[in-house]
């Protein structure tokens, strides 16, 4: 847990280091100019010495050296110039690099400590409710409730490991393709049996067209599905509805998760689909997540080629929409 924060701190050091190295060579570089142009104007003092007032051909020699001396100043700037330019360039690639390696190091730090979290809880929940079954003697109604409770951790655990093997498969090429015909209607609205069975007291609206049927890969759908309806409820209040659509318009299917929560900021609109992306602060966000929800999302959608798209603003809350090209 404390390895990605002496990362952190190295990779500031870092930074640190570049800033200094970077202005102490914008700095060489003017003083070599300087230095240059100084010797420029010397050479033409010197040639200047050498030439007789006397001399018939005084002004052409004088413009003759003038000539030498701009050419020579023009030349320095030139060249200078073209340096600058190239090692700027190279400069702000090496910082950008620097500075999303910073950041990715900063979000694999929040995943691990999320992840540990996700992990211990339902771990902790379990295990506590395995040993009051077997301490205590509890009557049919109480042993019920802990197994119900116990098998909702377990389905948590599961999701939760299924999101992360998925995403290193993913990642690495491994994941075997296995499309089919599904009827995503089915699917989805199967997904939507067990979220409300999982969140009772959450009003869902389920506007489906029966009989979409679509090329793809089940495990992958039912993923994008639950994890879009996660999202929903874990980011809007429990008291406002979340609405799932799926439609076929023009050779488009159309599947979109609506709920009323607090909206993406638009300037985060693109990076939630990135690898252990949370909006916020770890220290401030109160939902549990890893960052690795949407960014699956995203993958799963270019697996079906499919678009992933946010509808949303600040205060009507998020529509996801994902577009199947069925034609
Ligand atoms: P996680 O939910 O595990 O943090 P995700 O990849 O699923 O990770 O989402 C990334 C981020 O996008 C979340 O941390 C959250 O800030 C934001 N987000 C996702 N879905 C919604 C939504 N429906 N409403 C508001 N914010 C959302």
């Amino acid at each position: 847990m404390k390895r990605p924060l002496i990362n952190i701190n190295k990779l500031k050091l870092v930074s640190f280091i570049y800033w200094i190295f970077l202005t102490y060579m914008i700095a060489a570089f003017v003083w070599w100019y300087v230095s240059l142009q100084k010797q420029n104007n010397l050479i033409a003092d010197i040639k200047f010495q050498t030439i007789q007032l006397s001399d018939p051909a005084l002004k052409e020699k004088t413009n003759t050296i003038q000539d030498f001396q701009l050419r020579k100043t023009k030349q320095f700037i030139g060249e200078g110039l073209t340096f600058l330019f190239l090692f700027l360039l190279g400069a702000i690639y090496v910082y950008r690099s620097l500075l999303k390696q910073l950041r990715y190091s900063n979000q694999q730090q929040n995943f691990m400590m999320a992840v540990t979290h996700e992990l211990k809880t339902p771990i902790s929940i379990s295990h506590l409710n395995i040993e009051t079954l077997l301490k205590r003697d509890l009557d049919l109604a109480q042993q019920n409730k802990l197994l119900e409770a116990t098998l909702k951790e377990t389905k948590r655990l599961d999701a939760l490991s299924n999101n992360i093997l998925l995403a290193s498969q993913l990642d690495m090429g491994l994941y075997e393709t296995n499309k089919q015909e599904i009827n995503l209607s089915i699917l989805v609205k199967d997904a939507m049996a067990s979220f409300q069975e999982r969140f009772p007291l959450r009003l869902c609206n389920i506007i489906v067209e029966d009989e979409i049927i679509i090329q793809g890969e089940t495990l992958l759908l039912q993923i994008l599905v639950n994890n879009l309806l996660d999202n929903a409820h874990k980011y809007s209040p429990v008291n406002m509805p979340i609405t799932i659509h799926l439609h076929n318009r023009n050779h488009k299917i159309i599947l979109a998760v609506e709920d009323k929560g607090k909206g993406i900021p638009m300037n985060e609109r693109d990076k939630i689909f990135e690898k252990f992306y949370r909006v916020g602060d770890e220290s401030t966000r109160s939902a549990k997540g890893t960052g690795l929800g949407l960014y699956l999302c995203k993958k799963i959608t270019t697996f079906h080629n499919a678009i992933i798209q946010i509808q949303s603003n600040q205060t009507e809350g998020s529509i996801f929409t994902v577009t199947f090209n069925n034609s």
